[in-house]
């Protein structure tokens, strides 16, 4: 039986469940928090609200949850365990790192970097700790990570978002673990993704999930993607900031319209709470939160031609398939 890492263990993949791909339990900047603690105030607290909202998506339904926070969004493990402790739902972690520049400091000048200088070429010790990340756990908790992740935003492929991609490809044929990318398909970055990890490094599309798919109303382009096999992240549904909850919303009717419920899966990018944002804007987006989809979102779909089997196609069956194949 196939099984997929979370922060309470293994889970066969039959009973994932309702499966939302990409959903934030904290994104944090850590080195402010570490300094200037003083909006988080008491840990005690903001674990007893995570554990609310998050026994909230289970009631509306959700079984699982996939976490994306890696380095650069502020994950601490240790936290996310706490937390599992506390709630029926399933967290899936994540190793990578998020960045849309440069890779983080610590490793500007260790791997890669060193090639010119010792005539050789040093591998990344990016991959490593992905690998042990996956393999042994994360920073000694025992939670091992089920998911890889990288970025490429609308800055595209510089040098430092190209060396984390190929570290998570890398580290991908190691272990199997499949991977999301956070893509910006306005400037259509989903096809860098396409040409370094899968034409140069050999990981097949059907392993990753272009995150943030539903960012664009382009259905052509989201489509052709569609087709080369990737999984299209419609994951953003309640920011509604530079997009409207309609053109999100159709997009994703057009996409099922099309063919595509069997190469979507549905999610919010919501968190607990997000350091990112003064807290004070948070009334403008009333619709971020784990259960917009469910609230929201399935009504008008189911409205517009979507059907309830779409929906559980969507939320329950791609992501089972997309943890069980082994690509490796
Ligand atoms: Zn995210």
């Amino acid at each position: 039986m196939p099984q997929v890492e979370t922060a309470r263990g293994p889970v066969d993949t039959a009973d994932l469940g309702v499966t939302l791909m990409h959903e934030h339990v904290f994104v944090l900047t850590t080195e402010m928090q570490q300094n200037y603690p003083g909006e988080w105030g008491s840990e005690d607290e903001r674990v007893a609200d995570a554990v609310a909202r998050l026994q909230k998506a289970y009631d509306a339904g959700v079984r699982t949850i996939v976490d994306p926070t890696v380095v650069g969004l502020g994950r601490y493990v240790p936290r996310i365990e706490r937390i599992a402790q506390q709630v029926p739902l399933h967290i899936v972690v994540a190793t990578g790192v998020y960045t849309y520049d440069d890779v983080p400091r610590f490793f500007r000048h260790r791997g890669p970097a060193l090639n010119a200088v010792l005539g050789t070429e040093v591998p990344d010790p990016m991959v490593d700790l992905f690998v042990a990340d996956i393999r042994d756990g994360v920073a000694g908790t025992g939670v091992k990570a089920g998911m890889l992740k990288c970025a490429v935003d609308r800055q595209g492929l510089t040098p430092g978002v190209e060396r984390v991609m190929r570290a998570v490809a890398r580290a991908h044929h190691e272990t199997g673990v499949p991977i999301t990318v956070h893509t910006h398909p306005g400037s259509r970055t989903g096809l860098e993704v396409q040409r370094v990890m899968c034409h140069e490094e050999g990981v097949a599309a059907e392993r990753i999930v272009l995150g943030h798919s539903g960012d664009t109303t382009d259905v052509d382009h989201l489509a052709r993607l569609a087709d080369t096999g990737f999984v299209l992240g419609m994951d953003r549904f309640g920011i509604n900031l530079e997009t409207t909850f309609e053109a999100r919303a159709d997009t994703l009717v057009e996409m099922v319209r099309r063919g595509y419920a069997e190469r979507m899966v549905l999610s919010q990018d919501a968190s607990c709470y997000i350091d990112w944002i003064d807290p004070d804007l948070m009334p403008f987006l009333p619709q971020w939160h784990y259960t917009h989809l469910f609230e929201d979102v399935f009504p008008y779909v189911l409205d517009r031609g979507v059907t309830q089997r779409q929906i559980d196609t969507m939320l329950v069956e791609v992501p089972r398939r997309f943890f069980e194949r082994d690509g490796t």
